[in-house]
């Protein structure tokens, strides 16, 4: 028969891959496994938060793929066998592939942090996944009163999305200002610097004045212990802080299935070949998105879409025996700082000698001092690239 290719994961990577394979070779089966029937994206769930989106708009189904000749399976990929070749499923059934493509995103390291599990999680939710986690962090905003503070817990590097935790205190701040003007954001930071900082804290003044203080991981920012129960925290000094809300992002590593498939390494990340994004351990498997040890490129949708698309070519090619193309990849990250002022980064990347390196003077941050028009345009930018992403993706 033809052959075999199955995804696991509908995200931001491996629904672009389905899609993108299926495309460039229609002869190709293509089989998606994801649990969700819909799919809710981290991109905008910031938005979500400061009341400028309904929860219905960043939620996506999967008759677009089904449309586009896709086998999509809502089920849980459980394990792997890559000797055999056999992904086993939730739902009992067993599939066979020729080629294997894996986008599972993140999975939290629990306790990694001490106090933070997944029962902390229903009382401090970290919201780095979307879907009801999102809908308990609005739902604490919500019912916080004026004059309450928000703290929020940042990790070290690497983590999902370097710029989501200052969008998402952009964000917060924006809903503040509106319903509980008294109200403070406090951010302990793991970490000395972060994407996009000076924009970030200039943009925060501009509209927020003092509403948020960010506290750098060598001014005491380093959180070492949670009390979710008592919403509390520590930190590496000993210093407590007393939160109304609080929002615990923390650390992470790629989805259970790479390790199941063997693909990660001590980091808990999966190596891969930058030309194609075929894991560096195992025969036929290719991983995608943040799962991945993809620097200088972020753990980003806009990456894991352009990923999806390079190793869609490389699998098409394998097995139609053709020459692989070499890989052109991109990113933009979008940040909202208030409904008018937006600021992004981008980079352009190629592979080299099998690693990956951002093509010289490619990319960059907005200018420091644009003026309002410009800062409006980017936020306009913004909104039209989550439209046209999730058209390529999913819709
Ligand atoms: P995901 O998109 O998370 O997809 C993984 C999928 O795999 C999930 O649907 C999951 O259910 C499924 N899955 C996992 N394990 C299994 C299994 N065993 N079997 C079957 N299915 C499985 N990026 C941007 O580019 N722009 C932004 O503006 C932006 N904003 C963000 C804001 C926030 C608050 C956050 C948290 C992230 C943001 N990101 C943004 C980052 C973006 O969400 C991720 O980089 C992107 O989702 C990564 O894609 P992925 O395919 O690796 O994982």
């Amino acid at each position: 028969g033809s052959a075999h290719v199955v995804v696991v994961g509908g995200g931001f990577g491996g629904a672009t891959a389905a899609r993108y394979l299926k495309a460039r070779a229609p002869q190709v089966r293509v089989t998606l496994i994801e649990p969700a029937q819909t799919f809710y994206t981290c991109p905008f769930s910031n938005l979500y938060l400061a009341g400028l989106r309904t929860w219905d708009s960043i939620a996506h189904s999967y008759d677009g793929l089904r449309k586009a000749g896709v086998e999509v399976i809502h089920a849980r990929a459980d394990n792997v066998d890559t000797t055999g070749k056999r992904v086993f499923l939730s739902n009992g059934k067993l599939l066979h592939y020729d080629k294997l493509v894996l986008s599972p995103g993140i999975d939290m390291r629990w306790n990694a942090l001490e106090g933070y599990d997944e029962a902390a999680a229903a009382l401090a939710p970290h919201a780095w996944k979307a879907g009801t986690q999102t809908q308990l962090l609005k739902k604490q905003l919500d019912a916080m009163p004026d004059g309450g503070k928000f703290v929020m817990v940042i990790p070290a590097n690497p983590f999902r999305c370097p710029p989501g935790p200052y969008e998402r205190a952009a964000m917060v701040a924006h809903y503040f200002k509106q319903h509980k003007p008294k109200s403070k954001i406090l951010l302990l930071d793991n970490k000395d610097a972060f994407s996009k900082q000076g924009l970030f804290l200039s943009g925060y003044k501009a509209l927020y004045g003092d509403m948020i203080e960010w506290v750098k991981q060598s001014d005491d920012g380093q959180v070492v212990r949670v009390d979710a129960k008592n919403l509390e925290v520590e930190t590496a000094f000993g210093t407590k802080h007393k939160a109304d809300v609080l929002n615990v992002i923390p650390p992470q590593k790629a989805g259970f299935i790479a390790d199941r498939a063997g693909v990660t390494d001590a980091s808990g990340w999966v190596p891969i070949k930058a030309e194609s994004f075929a894991s560096q351990q195992v025969k036929d498997v290719y991983v995608l998105g943040d799962a991945t040890q993809a620097a200088p490129m972020p753990k980003s949708g806009f990456a894991a879409n352009t990923q999806g698309k390079v190793a869609a070519a490389a699998i098409a090619a394998e097995l139609l025996g053709q020459p692989i193309a070499t890989g052109a990849f991109a990113n933009t990250c979008y940040s909202l700082i208030g409904t008018d002022y937006g600021i992004s980064v981008a980079g352009v990347y190629r592979s080299e000698a099998g690693k990956l390196i951002e093509v010289p003077g490619s990319g960059g941050v907005s200018p420091a001092n644009a003026d309002a028009g410009f800062r409006k345009a980017e936020a306009d930018y913004g909104a039209a690239w989550y439209k046209a992403i999730s058209a390529d993706i999913w819709d």
